[in-house]
């Protein structure tokens, strides 16, 4: 470990001032961790791996205080009459839905109808918060209803559940008519309640399901759907089977005849997943070696605005993603000279070449290690004649 830090330092130096990724600060090491293979196109601890995009973090709501969104997030409801404008009635689309904001809350009105964004949006992380009146009245399912839709398709039930029963399956926390929630983590009606959901749509091509889709929910901070199936989505006593959905869609809140408010409604939309042309985590071997493709293409023009070492070493590194044939037999042309060159060097300069050649002997014993280039046996014995194999 010792060693392989002081290597990366080595490493990372030519590329602090030229590399790829050197807008974007070098994060280790070239020929470090495992290469890449048929299902991944990334090497571990790839230091050509993108770093993930910043974002800053919101806060926690209290409850007289609404939180702030992470900066990311867009905000469906912030508590402002404006917001007004970004939802609509959904029954008459295009027309301004009659619930209204009330103490910068957004407050269902019984019998006006449902209510939906004109924004369309499908696989996202979704905050909502909601609270039911102090002078609830009802049970069951009469007692403070109303849900959230994701896109229009799939309920998370929005219901007073607090000392109050129904069945399961249509409690808080449950989709509806699909799973109930694993506890029940309800506050008293007048408290605010907040619902954290991460939701993956199901996703159906050519009749055949490759992905039923999920829904994880979160309610004041416990998990009580915990990477659910969502099995088409539920519905009042019918039995869901899975169904096709569309690539977005509105968020729905419902109108089930009680004056529940919201407060604090943003998402962030998720990224593509494998199975639909995302390119994070395990993938497909076309889909690996396409991505491969172009990390090999990206580093290789890297490559063309180097010079000396520093062009050798990259275009050995572009080796890692795809074995380009021309790409092979340039760096090894220019492998052979630099090692013809250390050769030539007189004894008493061997020793300021030390950092150079142990670069290139770590690069070339990567290669050969994943068989992407034959082993090198020079390197190795000029680093062991020199002392510099063993450890300080
Ligand atoms: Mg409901």
């Amino acid at each position: 470990m010792k060693i392989q830090t002081t290597l990366a330092t080595l490493c990372a130096l030519p590329l602090l001032i030229s590399g790829l990724r050197a807008a974007e600060g070098v994060t280790g090491s070239p020929f470090y961790g495992d290469a890449p293979d048929e299902h991944h196109p990334w090497a571990i601890h790839d230091h050509n791996r993108p770093q993930p995009v910043v974002v800053t973090p919101g806060t926690f709501s209290s409850q007289d205080v609404p939180g702030q969104p992470p900066s990311d997030a867009i905000a469906l409801f912030s508590g402002e009459e404006a917001d007004l404008a970004k939802w609509e009635s959904d029954k008459n689309p295009g027309e301004a839905t009659k619930w209204i904001v009330k103490d910068k809350t957004f407050q269902c009105v019984p019998g006006s109808g449902y209510v939906r964004t004109k924004e369309q949006f499908g696989d996202c992380q979704l905050h909502v918060e909601w609270t039911e009146p102090t002078d609830i009245t009802g049970t069951s399912q009469g007692r403070g209803n109303s849900g959230i839709f994701l896109m229009g398709m799939v309920e998370v039930q929005v219901l007073d559940s607090y000392n109050s029963p129904s069945y399961a399956d249509g409690m808080a926390g449950a989709i509806y008519g699909v799973n109930p929630p694993l506890v029940n983590v309800l506050r008293p009606p007048g408290q605010w309640q907040s619902y954290d959901i991460i939701f993956r749509r199901p996703i159906i091509k050519d009749g055949k399901e490759i992905d039923t889709g999920y829904l994880t929910v979160i309610i004041n901070g416990v998990i009580v759907q915990d990477h659910t199936p969502i099995e088409g989505g539920g519905g009042h006593k019918a039995r869901s089977h899975p169904k096709a959905y569309p690539e977005t869609g509105p968020l729905k809140l419902q109108d089930h005849g009680n004056p529940v408010r919201y407060r604090n409604i943003w998402y962030r939309p998720l990224p593509a997943r494998s199975i639909e042309g995302g390119t994070s985590g395990y993938l497909t071997e076309e889909a690996t070696t396409a991505k491969r493709k172009e990390i090999a293409s990206d580093i290789r023009r890297d490559a063309a605005k180097l010079e000396g070492n520093e062009k050798t070493l990259r275009l050995l590194e572009s080796l890692v993603y795809e074995k380009d044939e021309a790409t092979s037999k340039q760096a090894e042309e220019l492998v052979s000279k630099f090692i013809s060159d250390v050769k030539a060097l007189p004894a008493d300069k061997i020793e300021s070449k030390k950092g150079e050649i142990l670069q290139f002997n770590t690069a070339l014993q990567y290669l050969a290690k994943f068989k992407i280039l034959a082993e090198d046996k020079e390197l190795p014995q000029i680093v062991k004649a020199n002392g510099w194999d063993k450890k300080k």
